[in-house]
């Protein structure tokens, strides 16, 4: 009864990998991080169902922040630019 899973191929201790996962959405090509299992010997790499809340969650997210995206105007990025920092670079002399 362990929860951790095993390699299918050499029975090997899996352990969680993060890997970029690739989708479309609403003609969008969105990127969000997906986990999958790996396995500690010898590399393989396969989906588990464990991870599949999480996934799915990451997915939502992914979606919802491209919705927000979509509707959000240009002028959200206007207002941050409060440089206070003047260019004073210490020139070599
Ligand atoms: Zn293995």
């Amino acid at each position: 009864m362990a929860m951790a899973s095993q390699c299918e191929k050499c029975q090997g201790e899996a352990v969680p990998a993060a890997q970029m996962r690739t989708f479309e959405h609403e003609g969008q090509t969105l990127h969000c991080l997906a986990f999958v299992s790996s396995c500690n010997v010898c590399g393989h790499r396969w989906k588990d169902e464990i991870h599949e809340a999480v996934n799915s969650h990451h997915v939502e997210e992914a979606r919802a922040v491209a919705t927000e995206r979509k509707h959000a105007s240009f002028d959200t990025y206007v207002g941050t630019a409060s440089t206070n920092q003047s260019a004073s670079e210490s020139q070599p002399q």
